[in-house]
């Protein structure tokens, strides 16, 4: 599944983004494991968690204390990360035993899917300095992980530009956002292994003006694209004039909506300097 996880004040809110990840929850088959690819993991090299106990991270500025209060105590689990390293053979996965752990872009939305936080959490890296097809590719060949149960995450937003946030439009969208979210949707939802085609279009620049939130989405076309299955939209729509909450599925029945209320508004901090 694909979730966009808008400003981590969502971790604390109930609105329909929130309740839509609840109702995944409930809803999906309870996995044996997650494998999270989340925008705030973005390094230079590809590297798995492998701790048994990670850390919750609070990689963020500005926020409220309560925010930096939320503990995510899932445990690790070590095998499934050597496991991830010998599935992508050959391409070079490092296991990182002790620097990073549950960033807020896992977090923010698990506590919400999974409350008890008991299913074993194990991040892999985005690296920066690979092309756009790489991260596609890697995700086809993390196909196989989902016949053992386990369900892959990624953790992002479509659309995602700091600089262009409305804090007067909590639920206002730019004309270039939703064009952008609305032509991913399509391509997801018909023909997810096409996706690199979006980054040709007219409104990418402004859209993903840095490639960090863009990127988890490619690992779930890639899966898409692997089992030849297409996305579902599990809820939709634009906070803030630029931040896509647009979520995808994989193999999930529809799950029922019924929440509402925008996205959590965001304090009002230097959006490019709170690392959202
Ligand atoms: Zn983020």
């Amino acid at each position: 599944m694909f979730l966009g996880h808008g400003n981590p004040m969502n971790t604390l809110e109930n609105n329909r983004y929130t309740d839509a990840w609840r109702a995944l929850g409930e809803q999906v088959r309870r996995p044996a494991g997650i494998l999270a690819i989340s925008a705030h993991w973005f390094t230079n090299a590809t590297a798995v968690t492998s701790m048994a106990q990670p850390r919750t991270i609070h990689d963020f500025y500005g926020f409220p204390d309560e925010l930096f209060a939320v503990d995510y105590p899932a445990p690790g689990d070590p095998a499934l990360a050597h496991h991830v390293v010998d599935l992508l053979e050959p391409t070079l996965v490092g296991e990182d035993g002790d620097s990073w752990g549950i960033d807020h872009g896992t977090w923010s939305v698990l506590v919400h899917v999974f409350p008890d936080a008991a299913i074993p959490v194990v991040q892999l890296s985005i690296n920066a300095t690979k092309p756009f097809a790489y991260h596609v590719d890697l995700g086809r060949r993390l196909a196989p992980l989902r016949e053992e149960d386990i369900l892959i995450l990624g953790s992002g937003n479509v659309v995602h530009n700091l600089r262009r946030i409305d804090w007067s439009q909590p639920e206002g969208s730019y004309d270039w956002a939703r064009r952008f979210d609305e032509k991913v949707a399509q391509i997801m939802t018909s023909a997810p292994g096409d996706i690199l085609s979006v980054v040709e279009d007219v409104d990418f620049s402004l859209a993903a003006p840095t490639p960090d939130h863009f990127v988890p989405l490619l690992y779930i076309a890639g899966l898409a694209d692997a089992a030849e299955e297409k996305a579902g939209v599990l809820v939709d729509g634009i906070a803030m004039g630029s931040l896509s909450m647009t979520c995808f599925t994989l193999g999930c029945a529809e799950v029922p909506l019924r929440g509402s209320g925008a996205a959590a508004p965001l304090p009002h901090v230097p959006a490019d300097e709170s690392n959202l």
